[in-house]
């Protein structure tokens, strides 16, 4: 189990480095260039990742592709995305401090 997601890690980082998930990114990027987490709570962030929404690709080459996409800033990519990609819930707040 542990050796095969590390083998698919290894394959799904090869595809970010591909020119067509390049063009990819700076089109979401172009299309919201704010973090979309920071911005429920009101603050505005530039995004500087790309992350694959609703629990991300799970080795699904199609999804990886198809999106759907959400800008973040690194902070929250690397907390709440990673986590996510891990299968674990991810409790969100919005700007009054409710959870979503
Ligand atoms: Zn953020």
């Amino acid at each position: 189990m542990q050796d095969h997601r590390s083998a698919e890690a290894v394959a799904y980082r090869r595809l970010y480095k591909t020119a067509r998930w390049q063009r990819i990114r700076e089109y979401q990027l172009a299309m919201q260039p704010l973090c979309e987490r920071c911005l429920t709570m009101e603050v505005v962030e530039p995004a500087t990742v790309v992350h694959h929404a609703n629990g991300g690709h799970k080795g699904d080459e199609e999804k990886f592709w198809s999106g759907p996409f959400e800008s973040l800033c690194k902070p929250h990519h690397d907390s709440d995305g990673k986590r996510e990609d891990l299968g674990q819930t991810v409790v969100r707040f919005d700007a009054n401090g409710w959870p979503m």
